[in-house]
């Protein structure tokens, strides 16, 4: 598992850089150690590539519920060890992490309908999961999320991908996630996304709002923070949406997106300070 390894390694860097958020890192680096010895014996994908056309032209991505196929029972026991893993190198939210992990063990809540409802951005299973056992649903999301992330992270590594040109949509063109952040690759900087949740990348225009479309010049701007090499965060002033860019030309190609994430949370509470949001799913009519 490569993804996995060029992760530890940045974290590992990352530590030596900042060890301020040590405790941030090592969470992380715990949770890539677990996942790393994981067999992916939940998710099958069997996306349909020719039905896909007709509606990739309207903007719809590549992978539906019909496209995933979950054991759910396998699935449980995979969330339930990711659980434990949270609990072991986490901080915080231990009770409600067990009570969530028990209800999972015994069948009072379906694994597999809440991977489908994180696929699909669908608050209202996971809203009455968490509800239902008195927990916050942001929890119930993060670990559903973790756990659907790393099943599509880990066939996209074995399966054959299609191609993803043409598309300009500000959200991912396999699952439909929103990117964690874009990206200035190749020499002339040219802009890309990267999925939050199945980490492939699109390239977008670059002078250009990726979740509004807005191309007016005068109301899309970047800051930097001081003394931060190789990060900006671009904003849009039609809709307040912020999208954090990592330039690889100043910091190299390769860098694994979700780590980068990870390293600029600073960013996002200093464009969050100024009123602005990561922006959200829209799509298209049609
Ligand atoms: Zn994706
Ligand atoms: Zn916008």
């Amino acid at each position: 598992m490569e993804f996995i390894e060029s992760k530890l390694q940045r974290l590992k860097q990352l530590r030596k850089q900042r060890p301020q958020y040590a405790e941030i890192y090592d969470f992380y680096a715990g949770l890539c150690r677990f996942l790393q010895g994981q067999q992916l014996g939940w998710l099958r994908c069997a996306p349909d590539l020719d039905g896909w056309e007709p509606r990739r032209q309207a903007g719809f991505p590549l992978l539906t519920r019909d496209a995933l196929q979950i054991d759910a029972a396998a699935a449980s026991s995979f969330i339930t060890a990711l659980i434990d893993t949270f609990i072991e190198h986490g901080q915080q939210g231990e009770a409600e992490l067990k009570t969530l992990s028990a209800a999972i063990s015994a069948g009072d809540i379906a694994s597999d309908k809440l991977l489908l409802a994180c696929l699909e951005k669908d608050r209202a299973p996971l809203e009455a999961a968490a509800n239902g056992l008195e927990i916050p649903a942001a929890l119930v999301e993060y670990v559903c999320s973790t756990a659907l992330a790393f099943g599509l992270q880990q066939w996209r590594d074995t399966a054959p991908q299609p191609l993803f040109d043409g598309w300009q949509e500000g959200y991912c063109p396999l699952c439909g996630a929103v990117p964690a952040m874009g990206e200035l690759a190749g020499e002339e900087g040219k802009k890309q996304l990267h999925c939050s949740i199945c980490a492939c990348d699109w390239s977008v225009t670059r002078l250009k709002c990726s979740y509004c479309g807005n191309e007016e010049s005068d109301s899309l701007e970047y800051f930097t923070a001081e003394g931060e090499i190789g990060y900006r965060v671009d904003l849009c002033r039609k809709c307040s949406g912020y999208l954090k860019v990592v330039d690889s030309r100043e910091l190299g190609a390769g860098l694994p997106m979700d780590v980068e994430d990870l390293n600029t949370m600073h960013l996002d509470l200093l464009a969050q300070k100024e009123g602005f949001a990561k922006g959200k799913r829209t799509f298209r009519d049609g």
